[in-house]
């Protein structure tokens, strides 16, 4: 089944947002192995709108639209839909229930008359409701052809994609669709699709899709089956061979663990706790631990030792240490590292110092050279980073090489 993607509203004709929408609904749609050929942006514009409507549906079996859906003028796209469809606007009762009783909930005082026009609903149409605001989604089918809409806002796009789009577009499809994440860390995109790209080539059914995310690599097996039974015996024997590959490398095949996610599970099996201490990633690293629910079982206290005043302070950073090789190398690293244990009491600590950029940087050391050091056990080992990115990616990318550092060490005790 082919799916095409039009994004409507002028802002991001102008590049005045980024089309975040577009980029999360084809990663969706591929995940729930639907083609998708063609994506396009049209402005708040009927005539154009049009055009587009029908052009996506010429070629198309569904057209999935976000935005344009609001109370005002410009908010062109369900009138559009519907008028391409051939279908009149007609007051949905649930609809309108829900936003009087969305504005009773958030006190936002008087329903404007242009709010009644978001209940009008394409007759014929399911109606998608939006938890996070006025605007229900709509989903209008019409022979082989199908238009789903969804508000613009990413805030409420996104859980009415998880919670009713996904399902139904499954449901459209003639097998089920399932798959897995398998999410990596401490090897590189490249290397790791070298070494499946075999697989890559070969695979049909379950099929493997390498995503790179900041310093993790994660790849998504998508399989088609009549159900999960199947599923698995079909995926079974591609993830036995990707842990061969990859080994320990891979830290989960669930799609909602996060690398902190599993490296406060193994600090909590391990019964040790962990502590930071930061100089360029300013908090990052502490705060990425601090998404995790129940960090509170293995983090105490944290560092941010940004001034080399600070890191003799707070961590017991020797001067002479900061004198001879500088707040930025592996010696002030495993200090740092060291003294935040120590400070803290903790059975491990992780430690940042480097140069995220975009200034500071020489030719011996230059800009995204980063230390990461980390204390386990009574030992410490530190890692040398160059990174490539601006000053934003380089503090990211040290964030995740440290919690690769501690999960590391924490599998070899
Ligand atoms: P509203 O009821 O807020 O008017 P809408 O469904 O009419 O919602 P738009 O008016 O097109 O949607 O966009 C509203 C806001 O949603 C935009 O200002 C923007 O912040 C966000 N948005 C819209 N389209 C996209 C997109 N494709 N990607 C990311 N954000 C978007
Ligand atoms: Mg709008």
């Amino acid at each position: 089944m082919t799916v095409e993607l039009l994004s409507v509203g002028t802002e991001l004709l102008l590049g005045n947002i980024v089309n975040t929408n577009a980029a999360y609904l084809a990663e969706r749609c591929a995940s729930l192995g639907l083609s998708c050929y063609h994506q396009s942006v049209v402005g708040d514009n009927e005539k154009r709108l049009e055009e587009a409507v029908r052009l996506a549906l010429s070629r198309a079996d569904i057209v999935i639209l976000s935005g344009g859906l609001g109370p005002t003028k410009d908010d062109l796209t369900k009138e559009v839909t519907a008028k391409v469809f051939g279908k009149e606007l007609r007051e949905d009762a649930h609809t309108k229930e829900r936003i009087e009783q969305y504005f009773r909930q958030m006190k936002s005082g008087k329903i404007t008359e242009n709010n009644w026009k978001q209940a009008l609903v394409p007759e014929g149409a399911a109606v998608v409701d939006n938890h996070n605001g006025t605007a229900p989604g709509l989903i209008i089918e019409e022979g082989e052809k199908t238009a789903v809409l969804l508000p613009g806002p990413p805030n409420e796009l996104k859980p009415m994609f998880e919670e009713s789009v996904a399902p139904y577009l499954n449901s459209r499809q003639p097998e089920g669709i399932y798959s897995r994440m398998v999410k990596l860390c401490g090897i590189g995109e490249s290397k790791a699709e070298t070494m499946i790209s075999d697989l890559m080539e070969k695979q049909t059914n379950p099929t493997i899709a390498p995503y790179a995310k900041t310093g993790e690599v994660h790849l998504r097996l998508t399989a088609k089956a009549g159900d999960e039974a199947e599923a698995e015996h079909l995926m079974g024997p591609v993830l036995e061979e990707l842990y061969k590959r990859f080994g320990k490398f891979i830290y989960t095949e669930n799609e909602n663990v996060t690398l902190e996610d599993a490296v406060v599970d193994l600090l909590k099996k391990k019964g040790y706790t962990v502590t930071t201490a930061e100089s360029c990633t300013g908090g990052r690293l502490a705060a990425r631990i601090m998404n995790v629910p129940g960090a509170s079982n293995v983090y105490n206290e944290g560092y941010i030792t940004y001034s080399n005043d600070a890191k003799r302070k707070l961590l017991g950073v020797k001067k002479e240490t900061l004198e001879e090789f500088g707040a930025v190398s592996r010696q002030t690293a495993q200090e740092m590292a060291e003294g935040a244990a120590d400070a803290a009491g903790a059975d491990a600590a992780l430690s940042v110092t480097g140069l995220a950029g975009p200034d500071g940087g020489t030719k011996e050391k230059p800009v995204g050279l980063v230390y990461v050091g980390c204390f386990v056990n009574g030992h410490t080992r530190t890692e040398e980073f160059r990174f490539t990115g601006n000053r934003d990616k380089n503090r990211d990318y040290a964030v995740v090489r440290a919690l690769t550092l501690l999960r590391e060490e924490l599998l070899c005790l």
